[in-house]
């Protein structure tokens, strides 16, 4: 269990949009927040009223299953107004544009827009023209901030030291990286929680990561790419897979889904030579049998659908930072 220990200073921010400014402080009181919000969940109330009334809208132009459900989970367990915007069946197709889209959901009384996009940086651009909270739940390649923020939740539960934090702990992210949010946003959370973070995958798909690995300073870890996959494995605490984004690739970026998973893939044998207490990771969705095994993704050593479960109390706590940052700011 994460302590709040003494630095317990309120964190109060109007929009979620980037997990890359919080520091070990921020990270930590949404871990506390989070595991709060589980005892919550776990109480015979199972939820409280806090937002009730609260207008909260999922606005997806991507697909998503546990994004989205989870946000809309942890709406209603906080007692909110509920609604799913959806893109497919909406003026969308009409051409109304983010910004009409966002103006029209504020005259409909939604005090918070989860906004996935295609386009990265468009919750910053919403968050110009929304006078309520928007919270960035995936823009392009750029960031998504709650998975990375689930994700520390639960490394922190099984490897962190007593505040939480990861320091000492190696943490390999293998695969698609150059098209993943998820990684841009993990190795700011990561390293800020004190873990060392090695990247790898194929040439083609880590990309411009050297150079990102480079500008990750005041970190209390550290990250390194590395070339081989047993070189990343060596040693580690917990390995996470990349989805291969199928739907992201251009020509020439991956020979073939079989040679991939033949010089990447997450399988038994590869497992068999990790230390006997490294955990297995994956962001979700998978593509099993191409980055991972099902016989690893459904093993003893997965933390797959506890990551999953995990994302409805964080997203609570992110629910009620925002709504309470936004009374904050009037
Ligand atoms: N669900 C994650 C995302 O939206 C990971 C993925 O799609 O591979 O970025």
């Amino acid at each position: 269990m994460v302590t709040q220990g003494d630095s317990s200073q309120e964190h109060e921010r109007r929009h979620l949009l980037d997990v890359a400014d919080l520091d070990w402080s921020a990270l930590r009181q949404l871990l506390v927040s989070a595991e709060s919000m589980q005892r919550l969940l776990d109480s015979t109330a199972g939820g409280s009223d806090d937002l009730r009334g609260v207008g909260v809208t999922t606005l997806f132009y991507e697909p998503s299953t546990r994004t989205r459900i989870s946000f809309e989970t942890a709406a209603a367990a906080l007692g909110a107004r509920v609604s799913t915007f959806n893109v497919a069946t909406s003026s969308v197709g009409k051409g109304e544009s983010l910004l009409d889209t966002v103006r029209t959901l504020e005259a409909l009384r939604t005090a918070v827009i989860v906004l996935r996009h295609e386009r990265a940086g468009a919750p910053w651009f919403a968050a110009r023209h929304f006078g309520g909270s928007i919270i960035n739940a995936g823009d392009g390649w750029h960031a998504h901030p709650t998975q990375a923020l689930l994700d520390l939740s639960v490394l922190s539960r099984h490897l962190g030291d007593r505040d939480g934090s990861l320091v000492g702990r190696r943490i390999a992210i293998v695969g698609d990286l150059l098209h993943s949010r998820v990684v841009r946003s993990n190795l700011h959370t990561l390293t800020t929680a004190g873990a060392d973070v090695l990247l790898t995958g194929p040439a083609r798909l880590i990309t411009g990561f050297a150079e990102l690995a480079q500008s990750i300073r005041g970190a209390r870890g550290g990250v390194r790419v590395v070339t081989s996959l047993d070189e990343a494995l060596d040693d580690v605490d917990a390995v996470m897979a990349l989805r291969i984004q199928r739907e992201r690739l251009a020509a020439g970026e991956l020979d073939s889904l079989e040679a991939y998973r033949s010089a990447w893939g997450l399988t038994a044998a590869r497992l068999a030579a990790l230390a006997p207490r490294a955990l297995v990771l994956h962001p979700g969705p998978m593509n099993e049998g191409v980055e991972i095994d099902p016989d690893v993704a459904d093993g003893p050593r997965s933390l797959v659908l506890e990551q999953v479960r995990a994302g409805i109390p964080m997203r609570m706590a992110v629910l009620h930072q925002v709504v309470r940052g936004a009374r904050a700011h009037g």
